[in-house]
């Protein structure tokens, strides 16, 4: 059950699976993120009702399928324009992109082609070309700061001194059971955190945890967390591996046991991720040898 939450005078959230903002700015709503589909564009659109409120605006943080899929049903029932950046609004315009990437650029498997890798198309009405800009609307002024690294050109967005994080960090609670969390560009990523950790805004909203005031000690977490496994996989390739064998060890190692298509491509291309990240570091070695690529660690 949503519910809507206040954190200032202008600046509320609704608390879900995907945590959502609601800026009042006079009688319209702004959203930051619109959640995973149809179901709860509806529910977003009643609790709007039911504060007198009109939806106009929607930003998107990245094109995440439970950031991005409810924007399908919003826009065609609201007069609501959508803001979204770069590559983020390109995938958002062309879902198809998401499980395509996740399948080399290939006619994606079916398994692929589901509500949570492939959000319902929608029109990014604003195409915003770069970050650290400011969006002024009738009653509020929003900055849009960049947060690359879970996806490649996420952002955030500043607003009353709350800063709305996307999926750039997570709780202890998550990385302590997952480990593996979603990234696709380790060192944009890790400039990520080191800048949230030298941020002071007054409350972060991350998309899947609670609200806090003190992001320092977390970001801490989430980086010691990356920098862990890169060192996991740094060691495991002391020996040459193909990508294959490296998903499979790695998982072994942090006893992840896959349960579905959808997991396993999620997590080779985080494995991939890491790779690229050791790779241009020339920390790692390339090598194809027999049709097939090994990655080998370089020592000293
Ligand atoms: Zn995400």
């Amino acid at each position: 059950m949503m519910e809507l939450k206040q954190l200032t005078e202008q600046v509320y959230y609704l608390d879900g699976p995907t945590n959502i903002g609601v800026i009042k700015d006079r009688e319209s709503a702004i959203l930051i993120d619109s959640g995973l589909d149809d179901s709860v564009a509806k529910k977003i659109l009643r609790i709007l009702e039911d504060n007198n409120l009109t939806l106009k605006t929607i930003i998107n943080t990245h094109f995440h399928a439970d950031h991005c899929g409810a924007n399908n049903y919003l826009q065609q029932a609201t007069e609501a324009e959508i803001y979204a950046y770069g590559i983020e609004a390109a995938i958002i315009n062309y879902p198809y992109l998401e499980p395509l990437s996740f399948f080399s650029g290939a006619n994606p498997i079916k398994d692929l082609k589901n509500k949570f890798l492939m959000a319902k198309e929608s029109k990014v009405d604003h195409l915003l070309k770069e970050t650290n800009i400011k969006l002024n609307f009738d009653s509020i002024e929003v900055e849009i700061i960049p947060l690359q690294g879970h996806s490649v050109n996420q952002i955030g967005v500043v607003v009353d001194g709350v800063l709305f994080c996307g999926d750039s960090i997570f709780s202890k609670k998550v990385i302590d059971k997952h480990k593996l969390l979603f990234y696709t560009d380790i060192e944009k990523q890790k400039a990520t955190l080191e800048f949230l950790a030298e941020t002071n805004y007054d409350c972060y909203l991350p998309s899947h945890a609670k609200a806090t005031t003190d992001i320092r000690e977390l970001a801490k977490v989430n980086l010691d967390c990356i920098n862990e496994i890169e060192g996991i996989i740094f060691k495991l390739l002391e020996s040459a591996k193909s990508t294959e064998q490296l998903l499979q060890e790695t998982l072994a190692y942090y006893q992840v046991k896959l349960k579905s298509l959808q997991q396993y491509h999620l997590m080779k291309t985080l494995i991939m991720a890491y790779l690229s990240s050791l790779y241009n570091n020339d920390r790692i070695e390339l090598e194809l040898r027999d049709n097939c690529l090994y990655w080998k660690s370089i020592k000293g």
